[in-house]
């Protein structure tokens, strides 16, 4: 039984499919997921898809890249909808700077108010972090982020950082990434980071895993990233399953 912690099925690239994608998830043992909606259009569609399927949940947030486009109206929208049953968390929000459409100062600030959101309405954030670790970490202390916790999403980063955010009150989401031979960083996160705190997603469409690397990734792959990571810690599937569904489902207030 596996909980893909951050998928987007709301993806266009679901269009045609999206119902054989979700039957591919059940056959591989998903039985939860969290579809995550990051602007107007992704948070609405993730609204219809969790609507319709049992044992989905949505994550509604603004994406740091396009924090250049969100008004005031569409944070008292989030606000709105974190009352809805299937809304479970806040995100994804945080900070890309690896794209430039969004200045970094705007995007700090659109992250502090979704944190302050989050704290308001009581729910966990979802970080989406690209090229920006410091700044990241310096804002949720600052902002008492570990009042709400959350999820380090597609984690990348070394074990001292991975630490520092489990100190916050973070759990650390590993998806394709860990199968990468050449990924260094997140084997050894995956070795250090104490199964209770650990999730596990597809990110999906992107960052396919070995081997379905480069090509449309889907919530039945994070079974591969869970068999990635019960080698690395020398113990069984089963128990990384049984481990990371718990972890998010106690994180999500599910059950
Ligand atoms: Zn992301
Ligand atoms: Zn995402």
């Amino acid at each position: 039984m596996l909980f893909d912690t951050h998928c987007h099925v709301n993806d266009e690239q679901f269009g045609e499919d999206l119902e054989a994608t979700m039957e591919r998830a059940k056959t591989a043992g998903v039985q939860y997921m969290v579809v995550v909606g990051f602007d107007r259009p992704t948070i609405e569609k993730a609204l219809k898809i969790v609507d319709f399927y049992d044992n989905t949940y949505a994550s509604v947030g603004w994406h740091p890249v396009d924090a250049i486009d969100m008004q005031d109206e569409d944070l008292a929208w989030l606000e709105e909808l974190a009352t809805h049953p299937k809304v479970v968390a806040l995100g994804e929000m945080g900070l890309d700077y690896h794209w430039d459409k969004s200045p970094k100062e705007v995007q700090k600030e659109v992250f502090r108010k979704q944190i302050r959101l989050a704290k308001k309405v009581n729910l966990p954030i979802i970080i989406h972090n690209r090229e920006a670790t410091e700044d990241v970490v310096t804002i949720l202390r600052e902002e008492k982020a570990e009042q709400v916790g959350g999820i380090m999403h597609c984690f990348s980063g070394s074990p001292e950082i991975a630490k520092k955010c489990l100190d916050m009150n973070f759990y650390i989401s590993l998806g394709g990434p860990v199968t990468f031979k050449n990924a260094k960083k997140p084997k050894e996160v995956a070795i250090q980071v104490p199964m209770d705190r650990l999730l596990v997603e597809t990110d999906c469409p992107y960052l396919a895993p070995h081997p379905y690397r480069g090509k449309r990734n889907e919530p039945a792959y994070v079974k591969l990233v869970a068999e990635q990571i019960a080698e690395l810690k020398g113990i069984s599937l089963q128990e990384v399953a049984q481990q990371t569904t718990a972890n998010a489902k106690k994180l999500f207030g599910i059950e």
